[in-house]
């Protein structure tokens, strides 16, 4: 078997590693849109391949997906692709398009009469995250995907390093923390715990900004509510969320709820206008939380990408409003702002908002790093989904791992 990784040695996104089989199947593991704009190139999308395996879904690791050759199979998680069909469906009015296949957790599979896969369960910021086994040609591959041990899946990290599959040739290893630090906050309890004191002071309303796909960080933000009697309010999209990920677990909240509102976002009501849609349209009405905000605003937390300008406007006043900044940092930047950055940056500096950032990573701190790599005990490690493979090889080899090798974006290595 060879390996390449298309994008990935250097960078945190766009991640696509090849593997090549001795018949000469081609097997991709994610197919990552780039997080910024330093390197355009994708053209490798169009190269040949036989089939395509997604580990999560975060744009970073399956955005480009659409740009395959419509019949190129796809193998993803279920959860994995109707959280990826939420995204489209509320931008775009529309499906993935593609031809997937969809696969469970620890259910071993084949791809291509070649190669059998092995899907591990991870801890990471969205609700289904996959690390694989992949084994073919008497050799065994391991992509850890993006993970951590700190989030509430901690009990799959633990189960993995407990039990590891053996006799691994390579690892591919992401490193995104080699370069970042979580220093405040280490775990989702802690975030629960830092966001629960803000909600029992709060004098007005309180909005906590992070992504609807990220259940850890509302699941936090949701155990705070209630051990505060606040109402939670979501908009539509994060109540289709919702909707999707208790297919797979029933624990997680549901709209109807007693401690759930709903803002009836006109935006993404317009996206769902279409008749299939009717009996979530319906519910979602029942739990609308129409004005009520207006009369007691602290007893409100709103769990939004975007604080609505309006509300603030309406809200401000005698009393703070809370802005909890529960997302990845960066994405105050120039660089990597969004939508709505600017908005925040605005609200950030105003002498009525209080502002802070709460949040961990959805990433492994670099001992957490060491802990599944020793586990694993692999022949090889190679660093992927990081922008600083030199500095993660030296804090391994301090740690005594000699054996990373650091690899080139689009050579051929032979396993
Ligand atoms: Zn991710
Ligand atoms: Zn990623």
């Amino acid at each position: 078997m060879k390996a390449k990784i298309y994008r990935g040695t250097k960078e945190i996104g766009g991640t696509c590693v090849e593997l090549i089989a001795d018949n000469g199947k081609i097997l991709w593991i994610d197919i990552g849109a780039p997080l910024d704009t330093l390197n355009p190139n994708v053209g490798y999308v169009k190269n040949k391949v036989d089939a395509v395996l997604i580990s999560h879904p975060h744009a970073d690791h399956y955005g480009l997906v659409e740009h395959l050759v419509a019949e190129v199979p796809v193998y993803i998680g279920e959860l994995a692709l109707d959280l990826i069909n939420a995204t489209k469906i509320f931008t775009a009015n529309e499906h993935l398009k593609g031809t997937f296949t969809t696969f469970k957790p620890w259910k071993k599979f084949t791809i291509a009469d070649t190669f059998q896969i092995t899907p591990f369960l991870t801890d990471h910021s969205t609700p289904e995250a996959f690390a694989f086994l992949i084994e073919a040609d008497e050799k065994r591959v391991f992509y850890s995907g993006d993970f951590r041990a700190t989030g509430r899946k901690e009990k799959v990290f633990n189960k993995l390093i407990e039990n590891p599959p053996g006799d691994i040739d390579l690892l591919l290893m992401e490193g995104t923390m080699v370069e970042r630090t979580n220093h405040l906050y280490q775990t989702e309890d802690s975030v629960e715990e830092a966001v629960y004191k803000i909600f029992k002071e709060q004098k007005n309303v309180s909005f906590v900004i992070s992504s609807a796909q990220n259940i850890d960080r509302f699941v936090s933000v949701f155990r705070a509510c209630k051990r505060t009697n606040k109402f939670l309010v979501i908009d539509v999209y994060s109540a289709w969320i919702l909707d999707m990920v208790r297919k797979q677990s029933t624990g997680i909240p549901a709209i109807e709820w007693n401690e759930i509102k709903v803002f009836e976002h006109p935006g993404q009501l317009n996206k769902i206008r279409d008749s299939s849609f009717d009996e979530f349209r319906n519910r979602v009405k029942k739990q609308r939380a129409g004005n009520s905000v207006f009369e007691h605003p602290s007893d409100y937390v709103y769990f939004v990408r975007c604080p609505n300008e309006a509300l603030v406007k309406k809200l401000r006043g005698k009393e703070k409003i809370n802005i909890i900044y529960s997302q990845w940092e960066g994405y105050l930047k120039e660089e990597h702002k969004n939508y709505c950055t600017d908005n925040i940056n605005t609200l950030k500096v105003a002498n009525d908002i209080s502002f802070q950032s709460i949040h961990t990573s959805g990433h492994a701190t670099v001992p957490d790093l060491m802990r599944f790599a020793k586990a694993l005990n692999p022949k090889m490690i190679v660093p992927i989904h990081t922008t600083y493979p030199d500095k993660f090889k030296k804090e391994f080899e301090k740690e005594g791992m000699t054996n990373i090798a650091l690899w080139d974006d689009g050579i051929e290595y032979e396993l």
